[in-house]
């Protein structure tokens, strides 16, 4: 009976011979890199670093990760800077990003959720809550794309028409430019208007039931996605409750 000798060790995804997700890890401190660097590589990921902002602005222009984890305090570009450049780039508006940062105050979270961040770690961290985070990320970037039924991909009330084939959401014809976290939630509540929805089940909508999250983080996204659609009535809050879309 032949052994097989190589590959000697393969994950779920290699296995399957999907093409290896990339992340791209933007991050000074190279021990923390390193360390993520070896458990992603071990979960079967494809793992670059770059030890600063501009190399890694660089990296992710020339050929988009599937997800960036961007550290915030960087010597010269700082992460917010990485961040606002990434969404105002075409290739690179839609990408995934998780910030892992040593800030942990509310405000720094509020800055990287208005500059489009998907998701926010603080360290220290544990890499097993990370790896979750991101395939909770992946989840939610793969479901728009599973076939959907003819009369569901268009969703349309009042102002807003959301394209779910084609990922797009436009408020009076213009198109929205969304966070993937901001496109779920919004997906959700438009799905069902005047229902009030939890904090707790936004989170799950949106952010995916991997993710430990503090549920004030949907706060956060209901802020920006309020400020997008340009109407603060339309997303309303139910006291003790969460939110809904206005009916
Ligand atoms: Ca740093």
């Amino acid at each position: 009976m032949g052994e097989a000798v190589f590959p000697p060790m393969q994950s779920p995804q290699a296995e399957q011979g999907a093409k290896k997700e990339r992340v791209l890890i933007i991050e000074d401190e190279t021990a923390l890199a390193e360390a993520l660097a070896y458990n992603l590589r071990r979960e079967g990921y494809e793992v670059i670093h770059a030890l600063n902002g501009k190399t890694g602005l660089a990296l992710a222009f020339a050929e988009p990760p599937d997800v960036l984890l961007l550290d915030l305090m960087l010597p010269g570009m700082n992460g917010t800077e990485v961040l606002r450049e990434l969404r105002a780039n075409e290739k690179t508006q839609h990408l995934p990003v998780i910030i892992l940062s040593a800030k942990s105050e509310e405000t720094d979270q509020v800055v990287g959720f208005s500059l489009g961040a998907d998701d926010y770690v603080t360290k220290p961290f544990s890499v097993k809550v990370l790896l979750e985070r991101i395939k909770a990320l992946q989840r939610r970037k793969s479901q728009p794309n599973e076939p959907a039924t003819p009369d569901s991909t268009i969703l349309e009330r009042g102002p807003i028409r959301i394209d779910q084939v084609r990922h797009r959401a436009f408020l009076e014809n213009k198109e929205m430019d969304l966070t993937p976290t901001e496109f779920r939630l919004l997906l959700c509540m438009l799905s069902q208007p005047g229902r009030a929805f939890t904090r707790r089940q936004l989170m799950e909508a949106s952010i995916g039931d991997g993710a430990i999250v503090l549920e004030r983080t949907i706060d956060v996204h209901i802020k920006t996605l309020r400020r997008k659609l340009e109407d603060d009535a339309l997303v309303e809050t139910v006291r003790g409750v969460g939110y809904r879309l206005k009916e």
